[in-house]
This record gives C-alpha cells, sequence and structure tokens, in this order.
C-alpha cells in the first residue's frame, strides 16, 4: 500500500513539476525519519529546494540566452584596484532596480580598466535578479544590423534586439561608424528609449561621440534618448591587464618608463 502512495506521490510532484523533489524525494523522506522535522519544517525544506532548483535552472538559462563572452562576476572584481568606480552605485545597479524603470547605464573609461568585467558582472546580477538580458559588441551588433538592412529583416533584428530587458553594447567607439551604420545605432537606440535599458561600455568621452558616429547632429540625437534615464560609471586609472604583466615582468624597461610619463 505505502509503495501505490509513494509512487502517486511522485506522480504528483512530476505533474507539478517539481521533478527536484520527485528524484529526492526517497532522500528527502529518509532524512526526515532520522531528523524528524515538524510537519511545517519539512515542508518548507521539501518547497525550498525545489524553488532552489528552479532558480538555478533559470539562471542557467538566462546566463546561455545573454552570450557573456566570458564568465566574470562582481566578486571577482577589484575594488580597491579601480578606486574611482562608484562601488555604491554598481551594488544598486546590481539589484536590477534600475531595469523597471528602463534606465541606461554607462561605464567610460580608457582600456583595460574593467569596463567589460564591470558590464558581464551587472548583466549577471540582472538575470539572478530575473530579468533578460542580451550581450553584444557594438560591432557585432553594426553587423547584424546591416547584414539585416540588406536582406530587407532590418525590422525583425531590430525587434529582436528590442526584446531583452537589458541590452548590453560592449566597446562603443573603438572603431568610428560609417553614417549608414550611425543611422542603424541611432535607430536601435529609439526603439529602445523609455522601453528597456541600454548598458554600453565605451572609451570615448561624451564630448567624442560625434566623431565615433561622424556626425554631431546624430551623436546628440542618441546621447539624448541614452542620458535621458541614465546612471553613469567613469573609470580612471591603470589597465588591469597591464598591472598583471608588470606583475609578471613580462613588461621590459622602455614599456614601464612609457607608463611612468603616462
Ligand atoms: P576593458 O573592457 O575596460 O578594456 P576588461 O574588463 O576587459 O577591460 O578587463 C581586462 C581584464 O582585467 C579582464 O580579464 C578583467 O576581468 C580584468 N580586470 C579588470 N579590472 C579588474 C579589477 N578591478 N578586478 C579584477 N579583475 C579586473
Ligand atoms: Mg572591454
Amino acid at each position: 500500500m505505502s509503495e501505490l502512495v509513494r509512487a502517486r506521490v511522485e506522480d504528483h510532484l512530476v505533474r507539478l513539476r517539481m521533478g527536484h523533489v520527485a528524484q529526492r524525494i526517497d532522500a528527502m523522506l529518509s532524512e526526515a525519519a532520522r531528523g524528524e522535522p515538524t510537519y511545517l519544517d519539512f515542508l518548507d525544506g521539501l518547497l525550498r529546494e525545489e524553488v532552489d532548483s528552479k532558480q538555478r535552472k533559470r539562471v542557467q538559462m538566462g546566463l546561455t540566452i545573454a552570450h557573456f563572452p566570458q564568465a566574470r562576476t562582481l566578486e571577482d572584481f577589484d575594488f580597491r584596484f579601480q578606486p574611482s568606480v562608484d562601488q555604491r552605485l554598481v551594488k544598486e545597479l546590481s539589484t536590477g532596480r534600475f531595469i523597471a524603470l528602463s534606465d541606461n547605464v554607462l561605464i567610460f573609461g580608457p582600456p583595460g580598466v574593467g569596463k567589460t568585467h564591470l558590464a558581464i558582472a551587472l548583466g549577471r546580477a540582472v538575470v539572478e535578479a530575473g530579468h533578460t538580458v542580451l550581450f553584444t559588441s557594438a560591432t557585432a551588433m553594426i553587423a547584424g544590423l546591416s547584414k539585416a538592412e540588406t536582406e530587407g529583416k532590418l525590422g525583425e533584428q531590430l525587434t529582436f534586439l528590442a526584446k531583452p530587458k537589458l541590452l548590453i553594447v560592449d566597446e562603443l567607439g573603438y572603431l568610428p561608424f560609417e553614417r549608414r551604420s550611425a543611422h542603424l545605432f541611432f535607430q536601435l537606440v529609439a526603439r529602445r528609449y523609455e522601453r528597456g535599458s541600454i548598458l554600453i561600455t565605451t572609451n570615448q568621452s561624451v564630448s567624442q561621440w560625434g566623431t565615433v558616429f561622424g556626425d554631431d547632429v546624430l551623436a546628440a540625437a542618441i546621447l539624448d534618448r541614452l542620458l535621458h534615464h541614465s546612471h553613469t560609471l567613469t573609470i580612471q586609472g591603470e589597465s588591469y591587464r597591464l598591472r598583471q604583466k608588470k606583475r609578471a615582468g613580462l613588461l621590459g624597461r622602455e614599456a614601464k618608463a612609457q607608463e611612468t610619463e603616462a
């Protein structure tokens, strides 16, 4: 008889999509027989395991969909090395609250100071907070939009890029845009404006964006929308990559001298 009940419990758990508990039920029952928790504690533990398992799976799926180029977390960002980073703002952003307001985030700074690291780490935190994220580089995004336009599918591609709650565009400004590309970028920003957050990392200060987009008026229109509801992180400091190389003694005296002059 108890075998029958045991089978029915498993069947119900599967039907209720509590797959984790369905698999663990025998172990959980043995543990309960040993520990003799109260009915409430047993139920609490059982439900928590299922919820935790679902959350882990959801985060895993969200990270896959986000297409982060590397795994980076806020825990492994050394804030002491980069004191110019507003740690309180990073912490606030990591709650994902800015997503509900469709606020944008701009991360400025020279190469190697941790812009991409912070972008990925924040993106990950936003996934953990339950939102969809897509990571792309400015170059890859423009190439995608350009290809779609040539194939007469620009609308579809813009819709695709408008869907995630947070779109991360890495490395804006490393290569200047052609006119057509700049216009595609504008369309993307206009499409997401006040509807979904964009996080941009760039090595160019706002005053250089006219040059990046090859057009002051277009750059102003883009900046106007991006900055309207936005948070800015400016990183000033030494490249983390160079520091590591210097420590490992890989840089010659000449490079070291240049660094000190700079
Ligand atoms: P950027 O995008 O500004 O050029 P990255 O984020 O790619 O720089 O950083 C270069 C490398 O150094 C990455 O591997 C990154 O994880 C690491 N890094 C940069 N800054 C830090 C930091 N403050 N703490 C830990 N790792 C860092
Ligand atoms: Mg980078």
